[in-house]
């Protein structure tokens, strides 16, 4: 069994869902009622792969709101990533994706060093950050949607915002060492790391984000940002392809020019339907196709049989393990979400 630990976008996107899932009681409840609130298994899914092989999974909320960051709530952010992990070891799933924020919080707040969750020991090589997949498909959207474009790699500035993330800094090496890609800008705040990651790639230009945008055909956007950015669509080149795989998005920004275009990053659509209510909530165009890669990322890996932390720590996707999450994608009927006629 897969598992899928997510959490919502904001503190009136969770009272909302509340409300549309039949817990009215938790529907009026602010922050401090959702920094207490245990996680709950709310979805029971099957998922048909296009080899006909299915498999059973389980949505874990973890109550988490991003709103806990902003608010330096910290001890509550990780205890509900960790309650949840713990929760879906309970419920004996075998690999579970740790979604959105629960990785960053993983990561940044060191949790491996907290194995035991009251009468629980963690066993982490049960969970997976799904950053692999995530990255391997945010690469393939910006080679497909290119073309969608007319926008010629080989010409091509390509920046990346938070390039020195997990996500980013793998996208950063796929697109260096597998495209022709002519450029790469490399954003993120903190420089020294920004110098090891141009160093790595022996090549990218360091800038900052008002610098880099003009100069860009092409945008990939995985910051961990609490809240998006507001960006003008005149500060940008025309035509420009924005791929924002942020969650909660990078780019608060509803863009109407005709010549920008704005991707869902690392989201794929299933060849089949799946049976499940999360994705709604989420507010997937399909939602009975679309999911986020590092969800999916759970779902290959039980696919595959592959009982293992796929992907895990920071900064160590390798573009060889992009290419075989590729495939399995590829072979269980999932494709990356491209963009549609206006
Ligand atoms: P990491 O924490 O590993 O990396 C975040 C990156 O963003 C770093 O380079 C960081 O560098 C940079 N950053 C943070 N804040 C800012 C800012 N204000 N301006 C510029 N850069 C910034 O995160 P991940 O790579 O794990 O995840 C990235 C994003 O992708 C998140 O929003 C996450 O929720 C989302 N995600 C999406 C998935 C999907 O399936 N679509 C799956 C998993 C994650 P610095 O701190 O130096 O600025």
């Amino acid at each position: 069994m897969f598992g899928l630990i997510g959490h919502l976008t904001s503190l009136a996107h969770a009272q909302s869902v509340a409300r549309d899932l039949g817990y009215p009681e938790y529907a009026d409840q602010g922050l401090d009622f959702w920094c207490s609130a245990p996680p709950q298994i709310v979805d029971n899914i099957t998922v048909t792969s296009a080899t006909g092989q299915t498999i059973e999974g389980r949505y874990v909320e973890s109550c988490f709101l991003p709103e806990m960051l902003a608010s330096r709530r910290i001890k509550a952010a990780t205890r509900k990533i960790l309650n949840a992990m713990a929760h879906a070891q309970k419920h004996g799933i075998n690999i579970t994706a740790l979604g959105g924020f629960s990785s960053i919080i993983f990561e940044n707040f060191n949790l491996q060093q907290f194995e035991q969750v009251r009468n629980i020991k963690l066993e982490f090589e049960r969970f997976t950050t799904g950053n692999t997949h995530t990255a391997y498909i945010i690469c393939q959207q910006v080679e497909q949607a290119s073309k969608q474009l007319g926008i010629n790699l080989s010409k091509a500035t390509v920046a990346v915002c938070g390039a020195t993330g997990d996500i980013g800094s793998a996208v950063c090496r796929w697109l260096n060492s597998r495209t022709d890609v002519a450029e790469l800008l490399l954003i993120a705040r903190d420089r020294e790391r920004l110098r090891l990651l141009q160093e790595d790639l022996g090549r990218g230009k360091i800038m900052a984000l008002e610098e880099a945008l003009p100069q860009a055909d092409i945008v990939v956007w995985v910051a961990s940002m609490p809240k998006g950015v507001e960006i003008d669509a005149n500060s940008l080149k025309h035509p420009c392809l924005l791929i924002d795989g942020g969650y909660p998005k990078n780019l608060e920004t509803q863009f109407q020019h005709p010549e920008v275009s704005v991707l869902k990053g690392g989201i794929v659509e299933h060849t089949l339907d799946i049976d499940w209510r999360i994705m709604q909530i989420v507010s997937m165009d399909v939602p009975a196709r679309q999911l986020f890669a590092c969800f999916a990322e759970s779902m290959l890996l039980e696919f595959e049989k592959i009982y293992t932390n796929f992907s895990w720590g920071r900064n160590q996707i390798s573009v060889q393990k992009m290419a075989m999450i590729g495939e399995w994608s590829i072979k269980h009927g999932f494709q990356p979400l491209l963009l549609q006629p206006r």
